[in-house]
């Protein structure tokens, strides 16, 4: 399995009143979310979402800019309020 397949169900795993960070076995609270997407398997416009603590977002953006899939990274409270 890679890693993006292993990390692609992250934001699944939150519960109702706190986010989690997407980075596996991290269980910090996410204070960001990382919009990505994958032309090879995503329209143009689609945005995948990764949320992650203030440790990971750094490691997560590298990750996919590195594939070429990362879009942007944005404050996980200025999407929701
Ligand atoms: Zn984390």
């Amino acid at each position: 399995m890679s890693i993006l397949d292993s990390l692609s169900g992250g934001p699944e795993a939150t519960g109702p009143d706190r986010t989690i960070c997407s980075r596996k076995a991290c269980r910090a609270e996410a204070e960001w979310q990382l919009l990505w997407n994958n032309p090879k398997i995503h329209t143009p416009d689609r945005r995948k979402i990764w949320v992650a603590c203030d440790e990971h977002a750094g490691w997560l953006q590298e990750f996919l800019t590195q594939r070429g899939l990362w879009k942007e990274t944005l404050p996980l409270n200025d999407g929701e309020r």
